[in-house]
């Protein structure tokens, strides 16, 4: 089998899974208690959570530890819109943003926040003048990602955070960075970002774990309430094991990220030849994007059917984003980019990782061709 899925779970690394195992058993003492268990546990944390800041080139205490992005997302949003409501009540963002954002953001309209959806274009981009453009008096938060986790489109994040800070430097600036840290460069100081979210497992890092960056001087409504981890911002004994995990993936991913990105644009340039060979195919992703998602559409054919037909091929792909592919229905993705339900319907997102090869693609382009044939001849039997 070959794995393409990497934007939904990544492989660990082996250290990665030998470190959390080691914590566990070695270091199972509680971060709050002061006996030297607690001691022990508390130094790692410290230590895990500089190692992120230093990957990150910001300060330890801008950073906080969750059980993934989809709380990350929820704290900036719901604490940040919470915090600040006597500031204003509208909200900027996209309808392509990962479900963790764009449910919190439903659910901040149904307690009273108005919402605008700024449109993205047809390779699901958002202009930096449209953003500007939808800002009003009572505009309190901002939330874009940095690259989408369906189409790899990347949103041009520090040029609408350092305009937003010039021009309305109180409004508060959140940025998903789940799909950005680790294949492309993501540089915090200078962005006008206030908020940047990550998550462990898709860096080759432990599942359940992730961060909120949180600039100094901001300040968020605590979500969960409880003791004082985390600075008071996120209540919960801290899950050492898995944040000594992260941190690891953390450094490696910021090592690696130069080299990665550049193997995997040979990559994807390859398979984005080899789709734009098949007139029936449409590609809704592009060599501007980020250079881990390829991703395109077979209009008239079933997305699960073309998953299922390469998974006989000994080739795993993913439908959408792996938060929503068990719903049948469009990618919410595809349509907030403006393309029909037959495009929608149909994608196919290709995901690469620093294990694959030029021969791991090769065999997926042959993969794809033979799908192709596979069902075009179900077609003809049908018809
Ligand atoms: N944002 C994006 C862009 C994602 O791709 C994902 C994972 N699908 C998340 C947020 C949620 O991350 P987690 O799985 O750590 O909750």
């Amino acid at each position: 089998m070959l794995y393409f899925d990497y934007a939904a779970s990544a492989p660990p690394y082996e250290d990665v899974i030998r470190t959390v195992s080691e914590v566990m058993k070695l270091h199972y003492g509680n971060a709050s208690s002061i006996h030297a268990y607690g001691e022990n546990a508390e130094r790692l944390l410290n230590k895990s959570r500089s190692v992120c800041a230093e990957a990150l080139n910001v300060k330890p205490d801008e950073i906080i530890f969750t059980s993934g992005a989809t709380e990350s997302n929820n704290l900036a949003l719901k604490g940040a819109a919470l915090r600040y409501r006597s500031r204003g009540r509208h909200i900027i963002t996209t309808r392509t943003e990962h479900a963790s954002v764009y449910e919190s953001i439903k659910f901040l309209s149904e307690i009273g926040y108005d919402i605008t959806y700024v449109p993205v274009d047809a390779m699901g981009r958002v202009k930096t003048e449209d953003v500007l453009n939808a800002i009003c008096e009572e505009t309190i938060l901002v939330s874009l990602m940095h690259v989408n986790n369906e189409t790899g489109a990347v949103h041009p994040v520090v040029e609408i955070g350092q305009a937003l800070k010039r021009k309305h430097p109180k409004i508060v600036f959140h940025v998903d960075g789940v799909q950005a840290y680790g294949k492309i460069p993501v540089q915090l100081a200078g962005s006008g970002i206030d908020l940047y979210s990550i998550s462990g497992h898709k860096i080759r890092g432990p599942k359940g774990v992730g961060l909120l960056y949180i600039r100094s001087g901001l300040e968020l409504t605590p979500l969960m309430s409880g003791g004082s981890q985390e600075q008071g911002r996120r209540a919960g004994t801290e899950n050492i094991p898995l944040i000594v995990g992260m941190s690891k993936a953390m450094r490696l991913a910021r090592e690696r990220q130069p080299e990665l990105k550049a193997r995997l644009e040979r990559l994807q340039i390859l398979l984005l030849e080899e789709i734009s060979q098949h007139p029936e195919w449409v590609l809704n992703s592009s060599e501007e994007g980020a250079p881990h998602i390829v991703h395109f559409s077979y209009p008239g054919m079933k997305a699960e059917v073309m998953l299922h037909t390469l998974e006989q091929l000994d080739i795993i792909v993913s439908t959408q984003s792996a938060c929503s592919s068990k719903q049948a229905i469009p990618s919410r993705v595809l349509l907030g980019m403006g393309k029909s339900e037959a495009i929608a319907d149909s994608g196919i997102r290709i995901s690469l990782g620093d294990q694959h090869t030029e021969k791991d693609i090769l065999q997926l382009i042959q993969a794809m061709r033979q799908m192709k044939e596979r069902l075009a001849s179900f077609e003809g039997w049908n018809s």
